[in-house]
């Protein structure tokens, strides 16, 4: 955190609110935090108080746990109602603020939350309250250890749906969110998607939050929303009162309190200009991704749920290149059996027509994403029995998705794709169940397409170092960069402590790229990227420069990428690669890309989109 002058001019107004306003000496600061969702927000603070709930701890009489179960269940109606109505007021649809909203009224059923609360009650004579922040408290322990930090980052919805149940049950008041005035910006300790949800309905323009990071299901909702904000600020709480004026910028992650004059007009004018700017790039994500030069690049969209690939086609993508088909095995009980399975594939296949939907097998890892599975804990289990492993392991697991996957094919064009695969046994071992799995449809009487080309994904570095012997047994390749980075410099892609050293412009990460994509070129077949290096447009010249011309990427770089595609040209990308390929270190590689854009792009594409320089001053000086 930065901080700035220091005039020390009195208090300004502050907003009429029922918070006990805070009163002290006006600063001018300048705090920095995480940017989640790209845009400007210019006004007034409104910051949301959030005393957690008090949690009372007793033991219950025998003949009073009946009575404690009923005190449960009417908490746990009254959050289903809460949430019920905050979704009627959002008018429905399918959009991931409203799903979101649906997952948490799904946890309210949950057996690992509301059965475990119950026998706690039931068996250990807790009260209601302290069973329950037992048993959230037991979850979020289990959450520690997951690798993936998407899925650790759920942590969070288990403490909102907790907490609001905690709410109903101790009779405390939930943040009050409805004294929130239209135009506010938000300041709060953490906020559940469904306040986020609720915001977006107030008409605020942004927020910014103590915590979080970006893959939190708070960021993720913001940027469906597009709501400017900045998460991680760590004690912003502690800095701002509500009345403050702000600035917000959630393209840098900065957050200015009670800025000068001079700052509040040329944020102004960045925001009229972000503005306009989102509306033309928008359009632009509809046109092709061309090269000044004539090179036409593939730009597909990654989902998690089949309801994202019309979000993804709007975005412009051309098909699904990235369906994290694991979505469907969570929060939920049973395992989706095939004809369930059957439906969701086949959906995004025929919402993808004309273009292909590549769909990913299973990328579970442990018995840490769901429930039906009962797996033993790993000491180090981004290490150990994950994805590909645990289908070959769980062969009645993957044989269905095999089977619904071949069904899904007869509806349009599917590629199937397997993840994590570190050595040329495994893709025979996958090749051979496909083709079993082949003649049992048939004989079921079923249709399959006479071809489903099969690929795999490229993420572990001795797959990319044998990427030549693996490209003759498979139709196509997806790097996956988030887990190559990871496992090539020993960077856990979740940890914070070490984030700073993560970075896919390694020198070693550019040598594996250029040598699998080579060898893929060599045997003919197509190499996609399908990592978060994909949605960078950073990285964008470097990954065209080594012959990438496939990658697939969130709906919101979408139409970032294609607009700074469609101002390279392909033979100045090559010149760049050639000139970093011998760099020895990654500021060194960095700088380059760096400076390269600049004066590549000039002021072609808008600054508020996409500004090089404005990436390169959030790099870390450790790389
Ligand atoms: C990757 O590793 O780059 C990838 C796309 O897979 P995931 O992020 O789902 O691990
Ligand atoms: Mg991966």
């Amino acid at each position: 955190m930065t901080k700035k002058s220091d005039p020390q001019r009195p208090t300004e107004a502050i907003l009429a609110s029922q918070e006990t306003p805070i009163v002290r000496p006006r600063l001018n600061y300048t705090l920095s935090g995480i940017a989640v969702s790209p845009g400007y927000a210019i006004g007034r603070a409104h910051r949301i108080e959030q005393r957690r709930a008090r949690i009372p701890r007793y033991h219950v009489e025998a003949t009073a746990i009946a009575v404690e179960l009923e005190r449960l269940d009417e908490a746990l109606e009254a959050s289903d109602q809460q949430l019920a109505d905050i979704k009627q007021k959002l008018g429905g649809g399918e959009r991931e603020d409203i799903q979101i909203l649906d997952a948490h009224r799904l946890m309210l059923k949950d057996e690992m939350l509301v059965g475990r609360t119950r026998i706690l009650i039931t068996e250990q004579h807790l009260n209601a309250e302290w069973a329950l922040k037992k048993t959230v408290d037991e979850i979020k322990h289990l959450f520690d250890d997951l690798e993936d930090d998407y899925l650790r980052s759920r942590q969070a919805d288990v403490d909102f749906v907790g907490d609001r149940i905690m709410r109903n049950l101790s009779g405390s008041a939930h943040p009050r969110l409805s004294q929130v005035h239209p135009g506010a910006i938000i300041i709060a300790h953490d906020l559940s998607p469904a306040d986020t949800a609720f915001l977006l309905h107030a008409r605020v323009q942004g927020f910014a939050i103590d915590v979080g990071g970006s893959t939190s299901h708070t960021a993720i909702m913001a940027r469906s929303l597009k709501l400017p904000a900045v998460v991680g600020l760590e004690q912003i709480t502690e800095h701002v009162g509500t009345g403050d004026e702000l600035i917000l910028d959630g393209c840098s992650g900065r957050l200015i309190i009670n800025p000068e004059p001079e700052e509040l007009a040329h944020y102004q004018q960045l925001k009229a200009r972000f503005e306009t700017q989102r509306a033309r790039v928008d359009a632009l994500g509809l046109k092709p991704a061309i090269t000044t030069d004539g090179c036409r690049v593939k730009i597909a969209g990654n989902i998690e749920l089949w309801e994202e690939t019309a979000l993804v086609q709007s975005s412009g993508a051309s098909g699904v290149g990235l369906y994290r088909t694991e979505y469907l095995y969570m929060n939920r009980e049973t395992l989706p059996d095939e004809n369930e399975q059957y439906e969701h594939y086949r959906r995004v296949i025929e919402l993808c027509r004309p273009h292909c939907a590549t769909i990913r097998t299973l990328d579970l890892g442990g018995d840490k994403f769901i429930n039906p599975l009962q797996l033993a804990r790993e000491m180090n289990p981004v290490m150990g029995l994950r994805a590909i492993r645990l289908c070959l392991k769980e062969q009645d697991i993957f044989r269905t998705q095999i089977r619904a996957l071949l069904r899904a094919s007869a509806h349009g064009d599917l590629r199937i794709m397997v993840p994590l695969i570190s050595e040329l046994g495994e893709v025979r071992q996958v090749k051979q169940i496909i083709a079993e799995c082949r003649a049992e449809v048939i004989a079921a009487g079923q249709r399959v397409a006479a071809e489903v080309p099969f690929g795999i994904m490229i993420e572990v570095p001795s797959a990319a170092v044998m990427a030549d012997h693996l490209a003759r047994e498979v139709d196509f390749f997806a790097i996956g960069t988030n887990d190559l980075v990871q496992y090539t410099l020993a960077i856990d892609r979740s940890n914070e402590h070490v984030a700073h050293l993560y970075h896919p412009l390694h020198p070693a990460v550019f040598r594996l790229l250029h040598s699998v994509i080579q060898a893929g070129k060599a045997a003919g077949i197509g190499v996609s990227l399908c990592g978060e290096m994909a949605g960078d447009p950073f990285c964008t010249p470097v990954l065209l420069g080594l012959g990438l011309d496939e990658m697939s990427m969130n709906a919101a770089s979408i139409p970032v990428v294609k607009t700074v595609i469609r101002s390279l040209s392909l033979e100045a990308c090559r010149s760049l690669v050639e000139e970093i390929r011998n760099m020895e270190t990654t500021s060194d590689i960095e700088a380059r890309v760096g400076s390269w854009l600049e004066d590549f792009l000039g002021d072609r594409v808008p600054k508020e989109i996409f500004d090089p320089a404005q990436h390169m001053s959030t790099l870390t000086p450790a790389r």
